[in-house]
């Protein structure tokens, strides 16, 4: 039993040890480490939160890679940044991934600090979910020696300061140890005397408030000269001494409890050594619920009343050591515990409004007044805000020169869109729509958020009418497909061709004024779950009918949020899609088939009708009669020839074959029977044929309908040879090339026969 427990106990030592541990070392040990590391460990706060976000994401994809027109808006994977390991995932569209990495590294740079960054964004689009799931990301990576810091502790040594040093511990054992005989001794007043005792240890610590980086205490006028003497010249010393990112190394200042500590002991020491000698450094704690290095706060938060902190304590000890009054001031503000560290605001109303502007005014100076001493303020602030609040701040004409607004709209990648529904109703939701349909789910809901025209797309296309096959006549779909980083397939070479990087940059910039108005994320959410659960099966997949049906009957409030005419356009471009995946199908199928008809033609024609054959091509076995030739003949040329022309084409073809192609090609020059002329000339006429006829059955044969109806029933085996091998083969490529399962396959030729599109689209 009591093994048991130890075990369980060491465990939880070494959980929590392995993850907090670090004990704090003397100055010159911190040196060693960081001569080691020089570039992992001198980072400030914006140079953490960087390489915290890039720890999490990987190199942003480029799908055109090596396109030159290339504007670098690219796909980065930021689930295990913002979704793994989280109750609320979030999910970042690829607009807001760009814009938001763009920031990361303009943190890193250095060049813009001092200021106040708002993420802006309407209701429901996730703000607060992103900005909890970033913090609690950053809270882990700088508790791991990945992303540790270090922070300056004071520990003075009593025995070089305080000649009284020794005469006072004995007088606090003394006492503790009464106390602990006499029975009646109460716990506060024993552990009273434990810490008297502890305060008078070997050593007084002074934690710096501000968690200033331990460099920082290397006098200013010195600093530079003293790193140029601790570093190699090799690439690191550079690297710090040069980039902006590190700027800070050299100009900040340590708090002023640090400052005058310093010069405190200096002037007992007389000896900078010395003095370093009662500096450590240690690994700087951040913790979120204790507001030391994260700080997070709520509109109705209180301001606390003490707007001074102290430590009574504390003081009382530095003074009693130092034996001076009032040397060094133990005082520092709430906006010490976030120094070199997040400072973070949820929306900007009530308290959070007065936090806002007093944040406003310590960034403009980069200092603020603590009773009469100056504290330094470097940290990264953060805020969320509603635009309907942006009327709370808008009085402060000087806010515009330190805020730095980031947009965080509504998604309107529809890539994110379905992602997002994905991870709330099921990650196999995919299988009960019929391919594009879930899709166009998204696209409708995204039409809702974007603007009614875009001039970018207007001045890059036209007339938007040459598309009406693929797009609405608001370009919304081909703005879409952009958006989520994809050139349609359908745009014409020469508009390829002119979406040049500008114009790239001005579709793209359109989106930050786009995803502010329309259907929120949860109302999205609430809508896909209704029609969901309304159109779900076990019968059936649910296709572009169940999904017009559902929008058609929206209530107003949200219906007329669609662009009028989208829906249609919607369903336009799916008739067409899905007819050209089963015309392809249709014609791969026969890609494979041609050469077979082909070769047992050009063979069977030097036989008599009537007679049973080999083909020396394709060793099939043929019976060789007027309808096996004719059928042939007919995909050759078209069914509207006359059996003459037929009987013509045959024995012309049969003296070509003789005279040229089997003696001079195939015997004298070895060629395949694929390299004869005469085997290229008739697969051209075949191929041209087929690609007008390759929907005829659709159109013409009733049987061809009712075998699809009936595929994978037994009535199938009912149809003829033919019949079942044109199904069969067109369900095959229809799951091959484009994602279909068979029973899609199935129901999407269905749609295609009880919505008539062959005949629908017949003229084109
Ligand atoms: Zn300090």
């Amino acid at each position: 039993m009591e093994n048991t427990i130890e075990k369980a106990l060491t465990g939880i030592e070494q959980v929590t040890g392995s993850r907090n541990r670090g004990e704090a070392v003397v100055f010159s040990d911190f040196l060693k480490i960081m001569v080691r590391r020089p570039s992992r460990v001198s980072r400030n706060v914006f140079q953490l939160f960087h390489d915290m976000v890039m720890s999490q994401i990987d190199d942003g994809v480029d799908e055109y890679e090596g396109d030159p027109e290339s504007i670098n808006f690219v796909y980065y994977d930021c689930s295990r940044l913002f979704a793994e390991d989280s109750d609320h995932p979030f999910f970042p569209d690829r607009l807001f991934a760009n814009r938001f990495i763009h920031q990361i590294e303009a943190f890193k740079r250095g060049a813009q600090q001092n200021k106040i960054y708002i993420f802006e964004g309407p209701h429901g689009s996730g703000k607060s979910t992103f900005l909890n799931n970033l913090l609690h990301k950053f809270e882990n990576y700088v508790n791991t020696p990945e992303g540790m810091s270090y922070e300056t502790l004071w520990r003075l040594d009593r025995s070089l300061l305080d000649r009284h040093a020794e005469k006072d511990t004995i007088v606090a054992v003394e006492k503790l140890l009464q106390l602990l005989e006499t029975p009646s001794t109460g716990k506060h007043e024993l552990i009273e005397a434990q810490r008297e005792l502890s305060s008078t240890g070997e050593y007084l610590e002074i934690p710096c408030p501000s968690h200033d980086h331990p460099l920082l205490n290397i006098p200013k006028e010195v600093r530079r000269k003293f790193l140029d003497d601790l570093f190699l010249n090799d690439e690191e010393k550079w690297k710090l001494f040069t980039e902006k990112e590190y700027e800070w190394i050299f100009k900040n200042n340590p708090c002023t409890i640090c400052s005058s500590l310093y010069q405190a002991l200096l002037s007992r020491l007389h000896s900078p050594t010395k003095v370093l000698n009662m500096l450590y450094a240690r690994p700087y704690r951040y913790n979120r619920r204790l507001g030391e290095g994260i700080s997070v706060f709520n509109p109705g938060d209180h301001s606390t009343k003490n707007y001074v902190l102290t430590n009574d304590i504390l003081q009382s000890r530095i003074n009693a050591l130092l034996r001076d009054s009032n040397e060094v001031q133990y005082l520092y503000s709430k906006f010490a515990k976030t120094n070199n560290g997040i400072y973070a605001l949820m929306d900007i109303k009530s308290h959070n409004t007065s936090r806002l502007i007093e944040l406003h005014n310590i960034i403009s100076e980069g200092v603020h007044k603590v009773v009469d001493l100056e504290e330094n303020v470097n940290s990264l602030f953060l805020a969320l805000m509603n635009p309907e609040d942006k009327k709370h701040i808008e009085n402060f004409q000087s806010f515009t020169d330190r805020i730095e607004y980031i947009h965080i709209p509504y998604v309107m990648d529809l890539t994110t869109e379905v992602e997002i529904y994905r991870n709330i109703f099921s990650r196999h939701l995919g299988q009960s729509f019929l391919p594009r349909v879930l899709n166009n789910f998204a696209r409708t809901i995204i039409s809702t958020r974007l603007d009614k025209t875009s001039d970018a797309l207007l001045e890059w296309i036209g007339d938007p009418k040459k598309y009406s096959m693929y797009c609405d006549e608001n370009l919304h779909l081909l703005k879409m497909e952009i958006y989520r980083g994809y050139i349609p397939e359908w745009l014409t070479e020469e508009d390829r061709k002119r979406l040049t990087a500008t114009r790239r940059r001005r579709i793209i910039d359109e989106s930050e004024k786009e995803g502010w108005q329309g259907l929120s994320g949860r109302d999205a959410i609430k809508l896909f779950g209704e029609f969901f659960s309304q159109s779900a099966r076990k019968d059936r997949l649910i296709n572009m009918t169940n999904l017009y049906k559902y929008f058609q009957k929206l209530p107003v409030d949200s219906a007329v949020m669609i662009p009028e005419g989208f829906l249609d356009s919607l369903v336009r471009m799916y008739n067409f899609s899905v007819l050209q995946e089963v015309k392809e199908s249709l014609y791969y199928y026969n890609e494979a088939q041609i050469a077979r008809d082909i070769k047992n033609y050009l063979f069977a024609v030097n036989f008599e009708i009537g007679s049973t054959q080999t083909c020396r091509f394709t060793s099939d076995r043929l019976e060789i009669t007027e309808d096996f030739l004719g059928a042939i003949e007919r995909r050759l040329l078209g069914s509207q020839e006359s059996p003459e022309i037929l009987i013509q084409f045959r024995r012309d073809v049969q003296k070509r074959y003789a005279g040229r192609t089997l003696t001079q090609e195939i015997l004298l020059e070895n060629r395949a029977v694929e390299e004869t002329y005469l085997f290229k000339d008739l697969h051209d006429r075949y191929v041209f044929n087929l690609k007008e006829k390759v929907l005829d059955p659709f159109m013409e044969n009733q049987n061809f309908r009712n075998a699809i109806r009936d595929f994978n029933n037994v009535e199938f085996k009912t149809y003829d040879d033919r019949i079942r091998e044109d199904v069969t083969f067109l369900i095959k490529n229809l799951c091959q090339n484009f994602n279909y399962t068979k029973r899609g396959a199935r129901e999407v030729c269905m749609y295609v026969t009880d919505q008539e599109l062959a005949q629908k689209f017949s003229h084109r």
